[in-house]
């Protein structure tokens, strides 16, 4: 098959939702039904980024699980179909938008009862930054939930575009008969159970109303009645606005009871889009210029989207995710990483099939590959074959708390300088070196990232380390109109500047006051609260 083939025949999507919304279910469900798993209960260890922290160190041990688990590759209708699986944790949202970048459009599941609920909303706003398309799943319409009219109502709101019902449900909780499909204009009727398959369900063709009526009762003429209102209310479907992230389709089910699922599984391929180009810089006479990297464009491209530290402690391999934006993958190709130039060489490349990996044969864009890699590769490098370009776009966060670093055992200075590069490089945390000298500086989004790499520190670099709380509680990205105001930027805070893991210049803040001042005082100066990486 053609570039163009395999990459119109790929869908690359991200599942957002609240925790216990029913994300860990839907997924599986969808596993199932692709046939890319057997038995159901198999995608475990998901659960690990919403624990405790004490639980999420023990779950920790069986990384290889949530590994394989973040990223599940499924055929269906001769469709590739990659699923990326977001933290749910808030405390590792970075690790979330980051992985919103390599997908080209977002199942957002919604708790029926519960609306849109906090950690969704913080999803919804990346995804509406990025323009990422994004299919609705209402959940748990099995349950005693909300007013399907008014649920509607909040998602538009929320996501501040229309919605379009593609299904719609026929009664709730108890008395729920099924979901209306208003495009084969036909009712699939509810049973209950998680062993039932989608063609396991009686569908009725909305023609035979008396039957219908007859069954459901009045159930079903409220549906009708709802369904029409909202139907008059909101937008026809519009697949070019669904693709410009300006309206979304909304589907109704239960997941653990596998109804509903198989509409939401043919939405991803029939509706979500398949890759399109990516934006890079290229150095044309040693300046940075914009290009479009198109799928089918012939060199192998792809940028790493998320590093993990693999489950073996003994060797400290990685894992490299990358997305890829071109081309084509081979085994034995000759790669090179942009930002060092080096090339490539890893011990192996992993495909993810749900819980197994397996070797690569060949992956084209928005294929997700894992190199397995001793180092050298951070979150943002771009991969290629040769060609030269860096794509841009994956973000990081300025950090809202820090910690200093103080060194148990001062001999393991090495070790304690090592770990803290590679997690920095993984994104665990974020690693700020000041320049005046002194210990490192830890910043992190959550409290809990920095347990984990204290753990990690520990466990796998055999340095033990104390975190004290530190007085900075900002830090911004400099970067500056010409180098003589650099210049006198640094002379004026020498105690205040700090390199990242990435070698980029911030400035550390005491106070919210910090930056405005200093942006006072100098105008040619930007501060930035985020960083992409370039
Ligand atoms: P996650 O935290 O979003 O991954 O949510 P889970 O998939 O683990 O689901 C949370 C809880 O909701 C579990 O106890 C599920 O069994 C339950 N659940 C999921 N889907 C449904 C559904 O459609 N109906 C009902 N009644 N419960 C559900």
């Amino acid at each position: 098959m053609s570039l163009e083939t395999e990459t119109k025949r790929r869908r690359t999507f991200a599942i957002i939702s609240h925790p216990d919304a029913g994300k860990t279910t839907l997924t599986e469900k969808l596993l199932l039904f692709s046939g890319a798993i057997q038995i159901a209960g198999a995608v475990k260890g998901r659960k690990a980024s919403r624990h405790a922290t004490s639980d999420w160190m023990e779950i920790e041990k069986q990384r290889g699980i949530s590994v394989a688990s973040s990223v599940m590759q499924m055929s269906y209708r001769d469709h590739v179909v990659n699923l990326l699986d977001t933290p749910g944790h808030k405390d590792f949202s970075e690790d979330t938008y980051r992985v919103l970048t390599a997908v080209d459009s977002a199942l957002m599941v919604i708790d029926a009862a519960n609306g849109v609920e906090s950690q969704t909303r913080r999803l919804i706003e990346v995804c509406r930054q990025r323009d990422t398309p994004i299919i609705t799943f209402v959940n748990k319409m099995d349950r005693e939930v909300r007013d399907p009219l008014d649920i509607l109502d909040e998602v538009e709101r929320e996501l501040g575009m229309p919605c379009c019902p593609i299904t719609w449900p026929v009664g709730q909780g108890k008395s729920f008969g099924g979901i209306i499909n208003l495009r084969t204009q036909s009712m699939t009727v509810f049973a209950p159970g998680s062993e039932k398959r989608p063609q396991d369900f009686e569908v009725i063709p909305l023609t035979e109303a008396d039957k219908l009526r007859a069954r459901f009762g009045q159930a079903f003429d409220d549906a009708m009645e709802s369904m029409e209102l909202a139907v008059g209310a909101s937008t026809a479907w519009d697949h070019d606005a669904f693709l410009a992230a300006k309206l979304t389709p909304v589907f109704f089910g239960s997941g653990v009871n596998n109804f509903g699922v198989m509409e939401v599984l043919d939405a991803v391929v029939d509706m979500s889009p398949s890759p399109g180009p990516r934006v890079s810089t290229v150095l044309v006479n040693k300046q940075p210029v914009q290009k479009e990297v198109k799928p089918s464009d012939l060199g192998f491209a792809g940028v790493v989207f998320k590093v993990q530290a693999n489950m073996d402690a003994n060797h400290r391999d990685r894992i490299a995710f990358v997305r890829v934006a071109s081309g084509k993958y081979e085994p034995g190709m000759k790669m090179k990483v942009q930002r060092t130039g080096k090339e490539l060489r890893p011990t192996s490349v992993v495909t993810f099939m749900s819980q197994r990996r397996e070797a690569v044969e060949e992956a084209y864009a928005g294929d997700i590959i894992g190199f397995t890699t001793h180092g050298g590769v951070q979150l943002g490098d771009t991969i290629t074959d040769g060609a030269n370009l860096q794509f841009t776009g994956l973000p990081f966060f300025a950090p809202e708390m820090f910690a200093t670093v103080v060194l148990k055992n001062p001999l393991r200075t090495k070790q304690l300088q090592q770990g803290l590069m590679q997690l920095g490089e993984e994104g665990a945390i974020q690693v700020f070196k000041p320049d005046a000298g002194g210990n490192m500086l830890l910043g992190a989004v959550g409290q809990l990232q920095f347990e984990v790499v204290q753990h990690r520190l520990k466990t796998e670099y055999d340095a033990e380390v104390r975190l004290e709380s530190s007085q900075y509680t900002s830090a911004r990205w400099i970067t500056a109109e010409t180098p003589e105001a650099l210049r006198e930027f640094e002379t004026t805070y020498p105690l205040r500047m700090a390199h990242d893991a990435a070698n980029a210049l911030a400035y550390m803040c005491t106070s919210p006051y910090d930056v405005r001042l200093a942006q006072e005082r100098f105008p040619k100066i930007q501060f930035h609260p985020l960083r992409e990486h370039a």
